[in-house]
């Protein structure tokens, strides 16, 4: 019997019946999270290592499995058929449903880690427990909940960077830079700092800079790095030497995108795991001028914080006017370093698009804006003629940025916010737009229109 569609689309909007490699694929990834879900209500599920790995390769497999069914068994090509049907990625009830959970998750992350089985004072049970086998495995000390949350972002990354790559694999930039992602939250964020722990050295996420890490010149980080003997002072100067040094130089020459799409982990979850939300960003005027006063507002407030918590580590005075410097820290941990980044940046991928952090929160992002937006050469360069205004980079832009009104007039896009995925320019069906890092021209270039501009005065009928 043939399926009826009730849509008259042309350009078919049904993709939503599942093959049976997907159905199998999406049976397994479900059977390895249940049994992470398992462990929080089952002590022996929690204690079986077994049961841990297992959880682990039934996960992967699910999502690779489901990945390579969906894309490999077709053209290479960016398919994004049916985003705006789908339940999950049209904030339906699947999306409402995942972004409350994955809130849910964050909230006892951040506060309440004894729900997740956290015991300091003894062995941790529920989730917590269920990570000591690899926990163990790696720094040799049971988990913590961050050891849970690590090697779940990390895992994200990996997982759903295997579909992004098997997704977009016809584009060299996008596999290239996914594979960048990957490298740098598995070694660098993940396996390094653990693998120093359990040499008892000091450890330090060394892409992860100042002021996306705002307690670099925290006093006890600070004190941590200057005691850990050599390899803590060159933390130390690496730290320095990126704020001051590496990031200015590698964002003149390619924008903030050597950060934001290729190395930062935030960026990292948002352009794998947060793939399949970048249409919800919001593209209005409105979300423009909040973004703008919010992420310089962060911006400022993380100046601030930190010129305090230095004032206070060198004079020993906490009071500064009528701040104190201790507070002050806590309320920018709990509100930007909690709340914002976490909370509302992750969970809230299903229902405002992938990037809201990075949007509205990163004081990084705002920092690497500034530079590019003034001081880079960096730019998306369009071919004006060839614009079919069909919309699908301002569609996919996660950044909100819309796209096709600079294609429309063959004006170069030159924005502080544009993060240089790439995106806009794989899914553009005409090859319109180039992402480039060109030479001089830097303050001209963004007046410079390509495509032939007819006064509405010149145009009258013969
Ligand atoms: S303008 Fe293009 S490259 Fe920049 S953030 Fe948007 S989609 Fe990515
Ligand atoms: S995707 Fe390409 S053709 Fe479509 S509006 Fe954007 S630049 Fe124009």
């Amino acid at each position: 019997m043939s399926t009826v569609y009730p849509s008259m689309s042309v350009a078919d909007p049904h993709p939503p019946f599942l093959s049976t490699g997907q159905k199998i694929a999406t049976g397994i990834g479900i059977t390895g999270l249940c049994l992470m879900v398992l462990s929080i209500f089952n002590r022996d599920v929690a204690s079986s290592s077994t049961l841990f790995w297992l959880s682990l390769l039934l996960t992967s497999l699910g999502v690779v499995g489901f990945s390579w069914s969906q894309y490999q068994s077709k053209p290479a090509g960016i398919k994004n058929n049916g985003v705006w049907f789908d339940s999950l990625t049209n904030r339906g009830i699947l999306a409402w449903s995942a972004g409350i959970i994955i809130t849910f998750f964050y909230v006892c992350l951040y506060w309440y880690p004894q729900l997740l089985g956290l015991n300091p004072e003894g062995a941790n049970t529920k989730i917590v427990a269920f990570f000591d086998p690899l926990s163990t495995a790696l720094k040799g000390q049971p988990a913590s909940q961050w050891f849970v949350y690590g090697t779940l972002y990390t895992m994200a990354i990996l997982f759903f960077g295997v579909k992004f790559i098997l997704k977009y694999r016809h584009n060299r930039y996008q596999v290239l830079r996914t594979i960048s992602v990957m490298f740098f939250q598995l070694i660098f964020a993940f396996l390094l700092p653990e693998f120093l722990e359990r040499l008892n050295q000091p450890s330090m996420d060394l892409k992860n800079m100042w002021p996306l890490n705002y307690y670099f010149f925290f006093d006890w980080n600070l004190d941590k790095l200057i005691n850990g003997g050599n390899l803590g002072l060159f933390m130390l100067f690496w730290g320095i030497a990126m704020i001051l040094i590496i990031s200015p130089v590698l964002t003149y020459f390619y924008g903030k995108r050597w950060y934001c799409s290729w190395v930062c982990g935030c960026g990292g979850l948002a352009e794998t795991a947060g793939d399949p939300f970048r249409h919800l960003s919001d593209k209005s005027l409105k979300a423009w001028k909040i973004e703008r006063w919010m992420i310089h507002g962060v911006l400022v407030f993380a100046i601030i914080m930190t010129a305090m918590v230095i004032y206070t580590y060198i004079t020993g005075q906490s009071q500064i006017l009528f701040l104190n410097s201790y507070s002050i820290r806590e309320w920018y941990g709990f509100l930007i370093g909690a709340a914002f980044s976490g909370v509302i940046g992750v969970g809230f991928y299903p229902l405002m698009g992938s990037r809201v952090w990075c949007r509205f929160g990163c004081p990084m992002a705002a920092i690497l804006g500034i530079q590019q937006r003034f001081f880079s050469r960096f730019r998306i360069t369009t071919n004006g003629g060839q614009c079919i205004s069909c919309g699908n980079c301002s569609t996919y832009c996660e950044m909100g940025i819309d796209v096709r009104s600079y294609a429309q007039k063959g004006q170069n896009i030159v924005r502080a916010s544009c993060v240089g995925c790439g995106i806009c320019a794989a899914v553009c069906p005409r090859g319109v737009l180039r992402l480039e890092n060109g030479s001089v021209d830097i303050n001209s270039r963004t007046d410079q229109k390509r495509t032939i501009h007819i006064p509405a005065t010149e145009v009258g009928i013969l």
